[in-house]
């Protein structure tokens, strides 16, 4: 089904949205971080000989990675508004979990050559080392104890267990780290060898962790503490769009002052009995106004349900805005907005802000009924007052070139695809359906800017 559009309106661009870090320039820092690691541990040694001492040595190398790779994990999730607008808050979470199996498997490195290293220089066993480790060094104790939790944190994160687990359990689980650094904390100054002699070391590295703490409890409860004074964000009114999808209008003040961009979401608290310990993300799903926010929202479980209930009045903490899906990443005057299900949120803010003349502006909506498709009626004014085109497909997925989202499909509805940056947001299957069908229309990687519901 296709909606016709013409008419042009001039088109009105996101607010500023302030510094943004790249991707790139995010990872040479981190891997400079590494390399300064690495010259800590090279200044302390002067040479390595012998096999205990070469497993001490990879032991004392795995244990400074994983001190500093679980700090630069906290970094990651501080939610820096630099950091959340560059990186994007998806890749930041994909980089958050690549680096845990990182830290778990440096961790369990770290204790593992240690004690074989100690072992072999003692001409002893590991498990006598093991057991003199752990009894003699009350902090070596902890350390373990650290290790453990970790361990528990990782393999509550796998994949398979993640599933069985409830979003709230493994979040609870993860809290667990906090306590994990806590314990290793002070193992790495009473018998590191990197530290015990090296007052600066020792500074810089606790220096490193403050810091961290500082941005932590600065962006993650200062921040939204002042923001819910300052913006007085509160329930306004809520219309069921559909059986499954509610649309909430949160009021408040001086909202341009959060100089949030279409495309951006926010982490919501609403305050009520069965919500307010949960901070759900959301994004915006319209344009923001300086007195008026609004989301979207499929009621998939226990929170997004609850919404349902909300009564006006209900006051509202949020943190944000967040997240690198905006006119920024554009690079092309041409734009296809490729949205599918609920999915749509970001991409109906979009539509109505990114910048275009009249034919520059495409949306393909893709659900598999017609009463999957939420917003319809905005999208359609929205697209006749922009001169956009916008297009329905709906069933279910097809296989090979018969799928709404192959190549020769996506090619048929939109011929000059190529030309175009394409923003895509839906379901996991849906974006990987839709990126193989673009990849394979020709559309390079670059342009394809993807925002995923799913941390
Ligand atoms: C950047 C981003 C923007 C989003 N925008 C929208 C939107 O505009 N409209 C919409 O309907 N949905 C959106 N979502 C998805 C939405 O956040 C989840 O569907 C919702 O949190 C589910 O919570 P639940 O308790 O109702 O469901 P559950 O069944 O309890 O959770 C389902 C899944 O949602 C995810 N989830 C739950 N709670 C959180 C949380 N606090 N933080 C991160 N993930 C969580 C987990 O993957 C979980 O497995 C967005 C997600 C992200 C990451």
């Amino acid at each position: 089904m296709t909606a016709a559009l013409h008419r042009s309106s001039a088109a009105r661009s996101g607010p500023g949205g302030g510094a943004r870090l790249h991707p790139v320039v995010a990872l040479a820092m981190i891997a400079a971080g590494g390399g300064a690691v690495l010259l800590l541990w090279l200044q302390d040694t002067v040479y390595v000989s012998g096999l205990g001492d070469w497993l001490t040595n990879a032991g004392r190398i795995t244990g400074l990675l994983a001190g500093y790779v679980i700090v630069v994990l906290l970094a990651l999730m501080a939610r820096i508004p630099a950091v959340e607008r560059g990186v994007g808050a998806d890749r930041l979470a994909r980089w958050h979990a690549m680096g845990g199996r990182y830290t778990v498997s440096l961790a369990v490195a770290h204790t593992l050559l240690i004690i074989w290293g100690y072992a072999v220089t003692a001409h002893t066993n590991v498990v006598h080392e093991s057991t003199s480790l752990v009894l003699t060094y009350p902090d070596v104790l902890m350390g373990t104890v650290a290790v453990f939790l970790l361990l528990g944190v990782g393999i509550a994160s796998a994949r398979a267990a993640r599933r069985r687990l409830s979003y709230e359990t493994w979040h609870f689980i993860h809290l667990y780290t906090y306590l994990a650094i806590a314990l290793a904390f002070s193992h790495q100054f009473s018998t590191g060898a990197d530290f015990v002699s090296n007052t600066r070391a020792r500074w810089l590295w606790s220096a490193l962790y403050l810091a961290v703490a500082a941005l932590l409890v600065w962006y993650r409860l200062i921040t939204p503490i002042r923001a819910a004074f300052r913006h007085r964000l509160h329930v306004v009114d809520i219309r069921r769009e559909n059986a499954d999808v509610v649309t909430v209008f949160i009021g408040g003040q001086h909202l341009d002052e959060l100089r949030t961009e279409p495309g951006q979401f926010f982490r919501w608290r609403f305050l009520t009995r069965e919500l307010w310990w949960a901070a759900n993300p959301y994004s915006l799903s319209a344009a923001p106004r300086p007195t008026m926010l609004r989301i979207t929202v499929k009621m998939t479980g226990s929170h997004s349900a609850a919404l349902l209930s909300l009564k006006p009045g209900t006051p509202v903490f949020a943190e944000g805005p967040y997240g690198a899906f905006t006119a920024a990443r554009r690079s092309r005057r041409k734009v296809l907005l490729l949205a599918g299900g609920v999915g749509i949120t970001p991409l109906r803010a979009l539509l109505e802000t990114l910048p275009a003349a009249p034919g520059e502006l495409t949306m393909i909506y893709r659900a598999n009924t017609d009463d999957d498709l939420v917003l319809r009626a905005e999208l359609d004014w929205i697209a006749r007052d922009r001169g956009a085109m916008v297009h329905y497909l709906l069933g279910p997925p097809r296989a090979g070139s018969k799928d709404h989202l192959s190549a020769q499909r996506l090619g048929k509805l939109v011929p000059d695809l190529r030309d175009r940056d394409v923003f895509l947001c839906g379901p996991e299957p849906m974006m990987a359906a839709a990126q193989t069908g673009l990849r394979a229309a020709g559309v390079p990687r670059r342009h394809i800017h993807q925002e995923s519901f799913t941390f």
